[in-house]
C-alpha cells in the first residue's frame, strides 16, 4: 500500500505535534524573495483534503490544511506577490504569483460558519510542532483530480493505516459545527 502517495508530510507516518507550540512562519517555494506568512498560534483541525481547490504539492493525492484564528496571521514579507486565486470562492486563497503556492485562505463572508479562521498549509513551515493531521476530508473528490476510482479502496486503506479516518465530507465535529451554525441562523437552535 506504500505506493500510494497521500502527501509528503504523512507518507512516512504521521508525526505528532507539540503541546506547547505557539506558531511559526510559512514560506512559499520561490528561492528569490519568498512570501512569508507568520502565525502566532498553534493550528487546529489539521487534515489531509482531497478537494480540487486546496493547493497540493506535485504528485500528492491530497493537500494538507489546517485552520488558525485570522487575527494571529500576518504577511511578513513580499506581500506584493500574493493574489487571490478565485475571488468568487467562499475561501479566498491567497497564492504566490511566482510559484503558485497558496499561502493562506481567508473567508470574508461574516455569515460563513468558519468566518474568523484562516486556512494554512503547515508543510510550508520549517518550524516543528504544528498539530498533526487528524483525518482525511473529501476523499472521493480525488477522483475529480484524476485518481482512478478502482484505487479508492487502497487509498482509504492507506489513510486508515496512517490513522487518518477517511470521510467524504469534513469530519463529524466540523459537519456538526456547520449544521449548528445553520440551525442558529434559522432560529431552530
Ligand atoms: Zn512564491
Ligand atoms: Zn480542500
Amino acid at each position: 500500500m506504500n505506493d500510494i502517495r497521500i502527501h509528503p508530510a504523512v507518507d512516512d507516518g504521521v508525526r505528532a505535534g507539540s503541546d506547547n507550540f505557539e506558531g511559526g512562519s510559512l514560506h512559499c517555494h520561490c528561492t528569490d524573495s519568498p512570501v512569508e506568512v507568520t502565525v502566532k498560534a498553534q493550528c487546529a483541525h489539521n487534515h489531509v483534503c482531497g478537494c480540487t481547490k486546496c493547493w497540493k504539492p506535485e504528485g500528492a493525492l491530497f493537500s494538507m490544511v489546517a485552520v488558525v484564528p485570522r487575527d494571529t496571521l500576518s504577511v511578513t514579507a513580499n506581500e506584493d506577490k500574493l493574489e487571490v486565486v478565485d475571488a468568487s470562492a467562499a475561501i479566498q486563497r491567497h497564492a504566490c504569483r511566482g510559484c503558485g503556492v497558496h499561502m493562506f485562505g481567508r473567508i470574508e463572508n461574516t455569515d460563513h460558519p468558519f468566518h474568523g479562521l484562516d486556512f494554512i498549509h503547515t508543510e510550508l513551515s520549517e518550524d516543528s510542532g504544528w498539530a498533526a493531521p487528524e483525518f482525511a476530508a473529501f476523499v472521493s473528490s480525488i477522483i475529480e483530480s484524476g485518481a482512478h476510482p478502482d484505487n479508492m479502496d487502497k487509498v482509504r486503506g492507506r489513510l486508515k493505516q496512517l490513522g487518518l479516518e477517511p470521510y467524504d465530507c469534513l469530519s463529524p465535529p466540523l459537519m456538526d459545527a456547520i449544521a449548528s451554525h445553520t440551525a442558529r441562523a434559522r432560529g431552530v437552535l
